[in-house]
């Protein structure tokens, strides 16, 4: 075991860590997380810091569930490795498949197994123009997603998603993706005159306005979040869903809604589709899948998509090396009990979630706060400069980046999007963590108006 100072030299020499300005990370050195229980994170330094973002999403039932651990092991002992091409399957793949598709939503019967959300999504962009091809609608390649979006890393998925700053380093997106706007109410909606059920129609139509534009005969599908996450937390108004669905239906364009984060009890359901009453022909999935315990990710794929290309294509010439892991796969069958007979997710909707909305809605009172927003176990909170007129800061002040810092060292891990502060905890927070959550967020918005004071 070496020193916090040893880690972070060898890390600031040698580790390249993705979305970070490697710089800065040298200048102020790796926070070393050493070993993690329930909602709880230890650091090298013994400090104990409540993961309010469930790692990335993901750990939605908790750290150290030994259940999950044996289970892995298990089935490394077994057969720790084998393929599911070329007319191979084992028990661990078989399995899961069954399980996931017995709590899918009832019109999605097969799932693929990737290794990731990216990959899931990357996995979405081939199959779905397969589709149309099967459909004897060639034509159909185009994709349409939104601003600020966020599908992943890999190329399919970095040009589905709309952030600017990665489509600027690297020529993206690639031909055949175009974006329409974000149902963002408080950055984008409470000035244009509109309730937020109109704004949110509003959005929705650009979708028919883009097909229109384009022809319904090129395009081939939109995809978006249920609850955009990495974009903001950007929760819907309650018209939004319901208009897509209708206009994706009227105009015979697949619907895909990328569950990556929403998926697996984070929204209050099952499902991001269920919180909004739509139905998808594709759904991603990632994340709480595993609950981060291994790595994996699918696509949950509806009868409507399957069928044709099972039957026309036959094969689908598209597969990665570890799809379906069996390690990964046994993770995901153990995750997926344990939420099931825990009965998490409905935990999560009864009990956890109204004390949240309870106790993060109440910062909204904080001069820093323009906005607390939540749905389920994820939230929101927009920090503004002057609370009456709603300013938010210049950016070169970095608040958001600010109280990022100030709040990991109050003993909560919060992220920062600009200036929007985020959180998704585990589903297995308790109502007193849930307290303590919100105290910890208070204490660093005072810490954070104290600092920019200065
Ligand atoms: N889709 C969504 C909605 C995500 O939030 C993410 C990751 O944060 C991804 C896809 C990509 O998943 P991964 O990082 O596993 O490739």
């Amino acid at each position: 075991i070496r020193t916090t100072a040893e880690y972070q030299a060898i890390d600031a020499a040698h580790h390249w860590h993705p979305f970070t300005d490697t710089k800065d990370l040298n200048a102020k050195g790796a926070r070393v997380i050493v070993k993690a229980e329930g909602v709880w994170l230890t650091d090298s330094e013994g400090a104990r810091i409540l993961d309010g973002m469930a790692g990335l999403w993901c750990v939605n039932v908790g750290y150290g569930r030994e259940e999950i651990v044996e289970a892995v092991a298990r089935q490394m002992r077994e057969l720790p490795y084998y393929n599911t091409f070329f007319q191979c399957t084992h028990p661990a793949a078989a399995e899961f498949a069954e399980a996931l598709c017995a709590q899918a939503p009832a019109h999605m019967n097969r799932v693929f197994f990737t290794n990731s959300g990216s990959e899931a999504n990357d996995t979405v962009f081939r199959l779905a123009r397969v589709y149309w091809d099967c459909m004897g609608k060639p034509s159909k390649k185009i994709f349409i997603a939104r601003r600020n979006g966020y599908h992943g890393s890999t190329v399919a998925a970095a040009s589905l998603g709309g952030m600017a700053p990665m489509h600027a380093q690297s020529g993206l997106p690639i031909e055949g993706v175009r974006h329409i706007g974000q149902p963002y109410w408080f950055g984008e909606g409470r000035d244009s005159g509109m309730t937020p059920e109109e704004f949110g129609l509003a959005r929705a139509r650009e979708l028919e306005a883009m097909i229109d534009e384009l022809g319904a005969d090129n395009v081939c599908a939109f995809v978006a979040e249920p609850i955009q996450g990495a974009g903001g937390v950007v929760i819907p108004p309650d018209s939004y869903w319901p208009e897509i669905q209708r206009i994706c239906r009227e105009r015979d364009i697949l619907l895909v809604a990328d569950e990556v984060i929403c998926g697996f009890g984070r929204t209050g359901a099952w499902w991001g589709s269920e919180t909004f009453g739509i139905e998808p022909d594709l759904m991603p999935i990632a994340k709480g899948m595993t609950s981060g315990y291994q790595p994996m990710g699918g696509v949950l794929i509806s009868d409507r998509v399957a069928g044709p290309v099972i039957d026309k294509a036959g094969e689908f010439f598209h597969g990665f090396t570890y799809s379906g892991h069996p390690a990964a796969a046994a993770a995901g069958l153990a995750n997926l009990r344990i939420m099931q007979e825990e009965r998490l997710v409905e935990r999560a909707a009864r009990i956890a979630a109204p004390r949240l909305a309870q106790v993060w809605r109440a910062l909204a009172d904080h001069p820093l706060v323009g906005e607390a927003r939540c749905r389920g176990l994820v939230g929101a909170l927009e920090l503004v400069r002057s609370k009456p007129d709603m300013a938010r800061f210049p950016e070169h002040v970095g608040a958001g980046a600010l109280c990022r810092d100030l709040s990991v060292r109050n003993g909560l891990v919060m992220r920062a999007v600009g200036d929007t502060m985020i959180i998704a905890p585990p589903l297995v927070i308790s109502e007193d963590e849930i307290d303590e959550l919100g105290a910890r967020a208070r204490r660093t918005l005072d810490d954070l108006a104290e600092r920019l004071e200065r």
